[in-house]
């Protein structure tokens, strides 16, 4: 008798913000992911919280339940991941920027060449290019 893989679902959270040094290693390997050497891929943002002193503010998706980004698409664009998040279907798209406009966090970063958001896929590609163990992934209910 085979017994089916237990899936289990994960999301990435930032553990300690104050480790942050603004290296932007994240930033780089997440659009490396989508094969692009730039910033211009990339769903995890990093930027000065106001000054050397206060640090950084890293900004990841919180993979919402139910997300802002995803009720205000016209298009459907946007489809609940299990887990939390969403999934972009890029081809239903048309680039309104309404999601970005709607998430609460700031979490939708855009693609200017393309003209459609960078939505986070919390693969946790970037968790492993952090060398001060800012990223994490978490295990989250269904
Ligand atoms: S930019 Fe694309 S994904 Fe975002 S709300 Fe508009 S159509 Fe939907
Ligand atoms: S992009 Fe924003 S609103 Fe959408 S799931 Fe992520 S945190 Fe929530």
């Amino acid at each position: 008798m085979s017994v089916a893989a237990e899936v289990r679902l994960k999301r990435l959270v930032v553990v300690d913000q104050d480790l942050c040094v603004g290296c932007m290693s994240c930033m780089f390997a997440c659009s490396r992911r989508y094969v692009d050497a730039g910033l211009g891929y990339t769903a995890i943002y990093v930027r000065s919280a106001g000054g050397v002193e206060k640090g950084f503010s890293v900004i990841v998706c919180r993979a919402c339940k139910n997300p802002s980004c995803a009720k205000v698409c016209p298009t459907d664009a946007l489809v609940l991941r299990r887990g939390g998040g969403v999934i972009l279907n890029p081809n239903l798209c048309i680039g309104c920027g309404n999601c970005r406009a709607a998430c609460p966090f700031g979490a939708v970063q855009w693609n200017i060449y393309i003209n459609k958001p960078v939505i986070c896929a919390h693969c946790g590609y970037c968790v492993d290019f952090c060398p001060f163990g800012v990223l994490a992934l978490e295990e989250v209910d269904s």
